[in-house]
């Protein structure tokens, strides 16, 4: 049997609980926390005030409040004060971010990069970013850790990059050299973009009470994460939701990135975006400017159609596997899905079971670009919400 839990245990998990509460839905009143959390009024009052002496919540008194007696104190997080660093390697940029408890972007840097740069050659600006935003932030501010977001597989223990897409990291490791660059004794936690940006959109963005939802990433390839009744799917080594490997056309062109014939990004991803252009130049356009030059681009208008029928025919054969209520198309494919959401949908109607699509919203992404770099974030929160004043 276990043990029940002692009081010092409970307290934690009161102070995480209220600190998350907080964390997430931004400023509420006492009043409210005792009924959002089930605690009762004297409780609330001791945990609020551990917090704010712990300088990671304040109190003021509530706006316009006309109300005869005295009104309940409202409860706001540390924003500006009390921060995480948030990185993100992609293709052709890299970029990041300072972002406050309660999930906003305070400061933000973008480097546009070559896309054969080594590990060891990005951790440099990375590095360099995180220090220049650190001198920048105001003085007494407290830096909780970094996160990483990287387009590319990532194991789930540790954060091993297994993969990337055409900067063809195999097995880097990078939380410990970026850790070192940084200096300090912070932590670096790293993990995979579609899968932040998803764990973004469902606690601030458009995904908010949705218990099924996929999010689709474009960028040279496509990956996606998938949360499935509440629960985001990770595969038993981190590896899950590689959707672009998914084979969609047998015998069809030989996958620059997995050697397989047939991937699902080879009809999507940016090699296809490319022939439709007529052009082989990899990273000459960046990948998250290709849909806007074959929109302007008359002669590709065809070509993009058919993509857009490759598009839904993927995301039907994920409808029907897992039934979500959301698919959220972000990076390239934001732009991908807005241009051909015709084809997507006339492919779903055709393709998808009936009760599998039948409630089903196709979106994109609210929190935009920041989405993974604010899941970044929330990697980085994960140790101080769970223990407050640990
Ligand atoms: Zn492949």
């Amino acid at each position: 049997m276990r043990a029940a839990p002692s009081q010092d245990e409970v307290r934690r998990q009161n102070l995480g609980a209220l600190l998350r509460y907080v964390h997430v839905h931004g400023p509420i009143s006492r009043a409210e926390l005792t009924t959002r959390l089930g605690l009762n009024r004297s409780t609330i009052g001791a945990l609020t005030a551990d917090l704010t002496a712990a300088g990671l919540v304040r109190e003021e008194a509530p706006r316009g409040a006309r109300r005869a007696g005295r009104p309940s104190l409202v409860v706001l997080p540390e924003s500006g004060r009390v921060y995480a660093y948030a990185l993100s390697i992609e293709v052709d940029r890299l970029r990041a971010a300072r972002v406050g408890l309660g999930g906003e972007v305070l400061d933000e840097r973008v480097y546009d990069r070559p896309r054969d740069l080594r590990v060891s050659e990005v951790v440099g600006p990375l590095s360099a970013f995180v220090k220049e935003m650190q001198h920048a932030a105001p003085e007494g501010g407290r830096y909780v850790g970094v996160g990483v977001a990287v387009a590319g597989m990532v194991r789930r223990h540790d954060g091993l990059v297994r993969l990337t897409p055409k900067a063809g990291w195999v097995d880097e490791p990078l939380s410990e050299p970026l850790a070192e660059a940084l200096g300090g004794d912070h932590t670096v936690k790293v993990g995979n973009h579609a899968n932040l940006a998803l764990m973004a959109e469902h606690l601030r963005g458009v995904a908010v009470d949705t218990e099924d939802v996929i999010y689709l990433h474009g960028e040279v390839g496509i990956g996606a994460g998938i949360i499935a009744h509440g629960t985001l799917i990770t595969g038993h080594g981190g590896y899950a939701g590689e959707v672009g490997h998914m084979i969609v056309h047998p015998g069809g062109r030989t996958c620059s990135s997995c050697g397989a014939r047939g991937c699902w990004e080879s009809e999507i991803g940016e090699e296809a975006l490319l022939r439709a252009l007529g052009t082989d130049g990899s990273g000459r356009i960046p990948a998250h400017q290709l849909i806007a030059a074959m929109r302007g681009d008359p002669g590709s208008h065809e070509a993009l159609r058919q993509i857009g029928e490759w598009l839904g025919l993927g995301v039907a054969n994920l409808v029907n596997i897992f039934n979500p209520e959301m698919v959220i198309f972000g990076g390239t494919l934001r732009n991908l899905y807005l241009t051909t959401a015709a084809q997507v949908r006339s492919r779903l109607n055709s393709l998808a079971l009936p009760a599998s699509r039948e409630l089903l919203r196709l979106r994109t992404p609210k929190l935009g670009e920041d989405a993974a770099l604010i899941g970044a974030a929330e990697l980085a929160f994960t140790q101080l919400l769970a223990d407050p004043l640990g």
